[in-house]
């Protein structure tokens, strides 16, 4: 398959004075054409620093540090802040938790769309308006004319990250990167707006990262998954083979205590513990502190190592041991 997005050992860092904290060390990630790529893992693990260092989004005192992200022949990082700009909505998009990081609440849904169509394309308001109405079409939305006239704050929250999302689309980027967009709405909604990018992504050839804490939520659409923690990809592979047999044992701690695998009333096993801050990482193995498989061998960083093709787990006692 042909890879769109490929990041390779991406580093990030935030300043204080003279004082460096590492947030992102070495990620590694690719997504293919039409492909989607579930980025999972607790809250404050660097889902989102991931989803801003490689869309050009990060605000000081963030700064990418190192790697590079490689967008079908371009590199990303080395890019000028408008030479950025001009890529962001047009080849490479994201959608956030928050709609409003996308929409403008003083303006209505038609101007804004029309105007962000032709930021990056000549074309004329009455076609672009055409295009904005099918695009709003698209996403589910019923009366899309009714829609295009309102202002945001008219909107429900399903609705307005509708709109988010269609703006987004707009001009058919190669890569999307969806930050956690349903988690603030309803389980019915969820699903309905998760099926309605998965299928234009997958109708279009757009690649799709989709950035979650629910594991649950992302299992069934996912063609693979990337764990993470502490700022690092500790397990990634294709959805089947890491749900069946995961190798670290942090995407074990993470499948278990999803609800849907447990009979009603079953108290869920949680990962004993919380993820360290940033600033008290340990030597070796973030999760060591709270991994019941940890050992002496842990206090030196585990390397990434390919278990099995397309399969990369850093932990020197995978779950997989011994297995073939
Ligand atoms: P996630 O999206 O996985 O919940 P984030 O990517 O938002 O996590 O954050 C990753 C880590 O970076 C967290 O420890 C968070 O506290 C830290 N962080 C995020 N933004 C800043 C900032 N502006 N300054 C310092 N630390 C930050
Ligand atoms: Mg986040």
């Amino acid at each position: 398959m042909e890879t769109v997005l490929d990041v390779r050992g991406l580093s990030t860092s935030f300043f204080f004075g003279s004082e460096e904290v590492r947030a992102l060390r070495e990620i590694d990630l690719a997504v293919a054409r039409g492909e989607i790529l579930a980025l999972v893992g607790e809250s404050g693990s660097g889902k989102s620093i991931t989803g801003f260092s490689i869309t050009g989004l990060l605000s000081p005192p963030g700064r990418v540090v190192g790697g590079r992200v490689d967008l079908t022949g371009t590199n990303l990082t080395a890019l000028s802040p408008e030479g950025l700009r001009a890529m962001r909505g047009k080849r490479i998009a994201m959608i956030f938790q928050d709609p409003m990081m996308t929409l403008n609440p003083v303006l209505r849904v038609e101007t804004q769309m029309i105007d962000a169509l032709r930021a990056h394309e000549n074309i004329g308001r009455r076609a672009a308006r055409a295009r904005c109405l099918s695009a709003l079409q698209e996403v589910g939305i019923a009366a899309p004319e009714a829609r295009l006239r309102a202002y945001p704050h008219q909107l429900s929250g399903g609705m307005r990250q509708r709109v988010a999302i269609a703006t987004a689309l707009l001009h058919d980027p190669e890569v999307i990167i969806a930050d956690e967009p349903t988690t603030a709405l309803d389980v019915t909604i969820q699903g309905q707006i998760l099926s309605v990018v998965q299928k234009l992504c997958t109708d279009r050839g757009t690649a799709l990262i989709w950035i979650t804490h629910d594991l649950a939520v992302i299992a069934g659409i996912a063609d693979r998954i990337a764990v993470m923690y502490a700022g690092r990809i500790v397990e990634s592979g294709p959805v089947d083979d890491l749900i069946d047999a995961p190798a670290h044992p942090y995407t074990r701690g993470l499948i278990d205590s999803v609800p849907a695998s447990h009979p009603k009333g079953v108290r869920l096993p949680q990962i004993p513990g919380r993820m360290p801050a940033l600033t008290e990482l340990p030597e070796g193995c973030a999760f060591a502190p709270r991994c019941a498989r940890a050992t002496a061998a842990c206090a030196t960083p585990p390397p990434a190592t390919e278990i099995a093709p397309g399969r990369m787990v850093r932990c020197v006692h995978p779950l997989t041991e011994g297995m073939s």
